[in-house]
Parts: structure tokens; C-alpha cells; sequence
């Protein structure tokens, strides 16, 4: 992807102006895989990878709303697969790695960003070890088969980065609880640490993203009511919840080789929450 800018140039007291024709995408030449792609931090990721260079794997488990963000993709000129696979299943985690190395011959960015939160995660009391179970195989397993299938396919291609979504939930309490969401995120966090010092010589770095409350079809249908939301809106030193776009500009930084001396961090995208003890009127 080239982009022809206008830069004045400052020679002998005179000032004009030159065409430089240079390559401008911060992934020019990389190719990625985003788990949850079809919808939310996942879809506006894969449009800005996209736009920004990028070969893209859109991976979900739904299939219409996947091949849509794939279509958007090549309309606006990008390269883009879509490919069903449901992160808590080894067997197609395991194919949609070796899907992006089949179609496009490598792997650089591995984002593994699919979650879920499901409405009847509440306290240790009321929650059942079924939803307990559901929301660790596909926010905590899930991140581990990406890295258990997707380390070996980064090491293929010299090196790489993986970007796990974990939540600012991992590192504060909340009353308002979704204890098996908030405990697969702590061990989203940690894990991903690890992970980040085990492969830091390999030229893999890992990171933890992780947002602030943000406005996707996932907190909406948890946060239902005008209540519900006020009674978290009060905590936000910026009085609003993000935007699933401002958390894939954070994923952009961490993917590209903007960030190559950023690994094992816990990366806020959180609007200052994480920070806050009394927040502004
Ligand atoms: P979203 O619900 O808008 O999108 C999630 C996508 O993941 C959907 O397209 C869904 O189909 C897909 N998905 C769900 N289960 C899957 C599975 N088993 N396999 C493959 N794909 C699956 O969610 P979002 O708000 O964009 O959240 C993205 C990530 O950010 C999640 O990990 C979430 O936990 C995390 N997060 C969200 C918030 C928030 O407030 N929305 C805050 C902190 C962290």
C-alpha cells in the first residue's frame, strides 16, 4: 500500500515542495490473524490491520457477519479471508493457523482477541459451573490454543507478535460481579506474561490488551437497563465507555513494529479507570 504525501523541504532559505512516494502502512507486509473478527475491538481491528497493510485472517464463529468484514475489507482494496472456528476447540484453532500460513505463506500478528460474557455470570454463589466452564474454555483456553498452535507458526516467520485480550477486570474488583468473565481475564493477564518472557529471545513478543468498558454489542447486552449503566459510568474519569475502534488503534500499536521493545505488558486501554479514585463531577 503506497501513499504519495507532499513534504516541504527546507533548502538554502527556500522552501518547495517534492513528492515522496513511500510505504505507508504500519504492517505493510504482515500478515494477521484476529479471533472475534466479525464483530466489536475484533471487526474495527481487522478493517484498520487492513487498511494499515496487512493480510488478514478474520476468524469467528459467525460466518455472515465475518464474510461481511471481509467484503468491507476488499472494497476497500485490502486482502482479507474470512474462516469459521471456535476458539475453545483445538482441532480448529489448530486449522485456522495452518489456514493463514496455507493461504498467505506466513503468520506475523496473532491477535486473539474473541470473548464472552455471558448475562448469568455473577458472584462464587450464583454462578454455575456452566457458565463458569463456557466462559473459561473460550476466554482463557481459547487464548491458549492461539499460543499453543500459533507460537510455532510465529517462530516459522522469524518471529512475531500476540496480542491477547484480556480486561481492565483483571486487575480491579467490581460489586457488580461476573466473577468466571473477571477470573478468565486474570489469567488471561498472566499468562500472557509468562508467555512474553519465555519467547522474548525468540523475537515474539506478547501483550495483554486490556480495555475499559466499551460500547460493543458485549457490554450492551450485559449493561441493559439505564441503571446498570450509570452505575458504572460514575467510575469513568471520562464519563463515557470507549470505543471498540480507539481499543484497535492500542491493538495496531502492539501488532506493528511501532511497539518492538513492548512485551509482557498489561497495555490499558481503560480511559484512566484503572487510575481513578474520585472522579470528576
Ligand atoms: P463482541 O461481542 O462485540 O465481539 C466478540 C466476537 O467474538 C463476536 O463476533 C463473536 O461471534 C466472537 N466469538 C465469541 N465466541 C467465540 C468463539 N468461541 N470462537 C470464535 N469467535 C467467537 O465483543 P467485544 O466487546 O469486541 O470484545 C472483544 C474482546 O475484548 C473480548 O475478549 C472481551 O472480553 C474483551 N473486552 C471487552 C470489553 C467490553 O466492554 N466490550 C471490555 C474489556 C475487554
Amino acid at each position: 500500500m503506497f501513499h504519495t504525501s507532499f513534504r516541504p523541504i527546507q533548502s538554502v532559505g527556500l522552501r518547495f515542495f517534492t513528492t515522496i512516494k513511500s510505504s505507508g502502512g504500519r504492517l505493510d507486509g504482515k500478515v494477521a490473524l484476529i479471533t472475534g473478527g466479525a464483530d466489536g475491538v475484533g471487526k474495527e481491528s481487522s478493517l484498520l490491520f487492513a487498511k494499515e497493510g496487512a493480510k488478514v485472517l478474520v476468524v469467528d464463529l459467525d460466518s455472515n457477519k465475518g464474510n461481511n468484514v471481509v467484503s468491507q475489507i476488499k472494497s476497500n482494496g485490502g486482502q482479507a479471508y474470512f474462516f469459521q472456528a471456535d476458539v475453545s476447540k483445538a482441532e480448529q484453532v489448530k486449522a485456522m493457523i495452518e489456514v493463514a500460513e496455507k493461504n498467505y505463506g506466513k503468520l506475523n500478528v496473532l491477535f486473539n482477541n474473541a470473548g464472552i460474557m455471558i448475562s448469568e455470570d455473577d458472584d462464587s454463589v450464583n454462578t454455575t459451573e456452566q457458565v463458569w466452564e463456557q466462559t473459561m474454555n473460550v476466554n482463557l483456553k481459547g487464548v491458549f490454543l492461539g499460543c499453543k498452535f500459533g507460537v510455532p507458526a510465529l517462530l516459522r516467520a522469524g518471529g512475531g507478535s500476540i496480542i491477547n485480550t484480556a480486561s481492565f477486570v483483571a486487575l480491579m474488583g467490581a460489586a457488580t460481579p461476573q466473577i468466571a468473565y473477571t477470573a478468565s481475564k486474570g489469567g488471561v493477564l498472566a499468562m500472557s506474561r509468562e508467555l512474553a518472557i519465555i519467547h522474548a529471545r525468540q523475537n515474539i513478543r506478547v501483550n495483554a490488551l486490556c480495555p475499559g468498558p466499551l460500547r460493543t454489542e458485549l457490554l450492551d447486552k450485559f449493561l441493559s437497563t439505564p441503571e446498570k449503566r450509570n452505575r458504572r459510568l460514575v467510575h469513568l474519569p471520562m464519563g463515557r465507555f470507549g470505543l471498540a475502534d480507539e481499543v484497535a488503534k492500542g491493538a495496531l500499536f502492539l501488532a506493528s513494529d511501532d511497539s518492538s521493545y513492548v512485551t509482557a505488558s498489561t497495555f490499558l486501554v481503560d480511559g484512566g479507570l484503572t487510575a481513578a479514585y474520585v472522579t470528576p463531577i
